[in-house]
């Protein structure tokens, strides 16, 4: 059975000293008992990243990055590298979240390069697709998402493609306050995972993660989570109130403990 991951990006927000200290908010308020069935991830700003590490210390909570650089190292002023997340702590990141993909023009080619690069390195990519409101209007939402995925999935080995989480983002629910339905969203996860079963093979499709993210919260967690298909939530807003996000972990814990 594939795990659910509920991860929380911070986005451009909290200095380190406050992030540590939500990181360690949420820490205190999330029983042993819910990482059993789920996997929770905070996804701070680079800044705070080491913040965050030592305060979510000896818990199963997990560290990521909301970027990566795809080279090494050398002159790429104020880009981050696999070995400097590594070192503070990562071991997911997001890549291609449609914040990237909109103001700074990160192109499925770019996203490319980073998926591979975060699999150099080890670190587990958090793949965001997601059409826009006008590609849903004009109903070519499905063609978009599956060329986001086969692009950025070129060259990625049938090995690696087992580390990878895809997360279905609508840019027309990110930080609106209208989430897809669940019926929308399942509908999308499954396109997913026949277009990842066409690029490798059935099985890679059925264990692979998807999650949703667009306006996930406390009140609509428990019907976006319970619908088949949807492997968890990456969630923006919500995930900076340690209540409504423990809350969100609560739910999946308790639809995982009754399936
Ligand atoms: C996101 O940015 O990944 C996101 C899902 O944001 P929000 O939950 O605020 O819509």
């Amino acid at each position: 059975m594939r795990k659910t991951l509920i991860a929380g990006n911070w986005k451009m927000n909290l200095t380190d000293s406050e992030a540590g200290n939500l990181a360690a908010d949420i820490k205190d308020k999330l029983d042993d008992k819910y990482f059993q069935k789920i996997d929770v991830l905070l996804c701070s700003s680079f800044v705070s990243l080491i913040a965050v590490k030592q305060s979510i210390e000896n818990s199963k909570l997990r560290l990521g990055a909301q970027d990566i650089f795809y080279e090494n190292d050398g002159p790429y002023t104020g880009e981050i590298s696999g070995s400097m997340l590594l070192s503070a702590g990562c071991e997911y990141v997001i890549v291609g979240h449609s914040e990237r993909r909109k103001y700074f023009y990160e192109t499925n080619v770019i996203v490319n390069k980073k998926i591979k690069k975060s699999l150099e390195f080890n670190l587990l990519p958090i793949l965001c697709v997601g059409e826009t409101i006008v590609e849903r209007e004009d109903e070519i939402f499905e063609g978009v998402i599956e060329e986001q995925i086969i692009d950025s999935l070129e060259g990625v080995s049938p090995e690696n493609i087992k580390k990878i989480i895809i997360a279905y983002e609508p840019v027309w629910a990110i930080g609106t306050g209208v989430n897809a339905t669940p019926a929308q969203s399942g509908k999308i996860h499954k396109f997913i995972r026949t277009v990842v079963a066409k690029i490798y093979d059935s099985d890679t499709a059925n264990n692979l993660l998807i999650i949703y993210g667009g306006s996930l919260n406390g009140k609509n967690a428990h019907e976006m989570l319970s619908e088949p298909g949807i492997d968890g939530a990456l969630i923006g807003g919500a995930s900076l109130d340690a209540e409504q996000f423990k809350g969100i972990v609560k739910t999946a814990y308790k639809i995982r403990t009754d399936q």
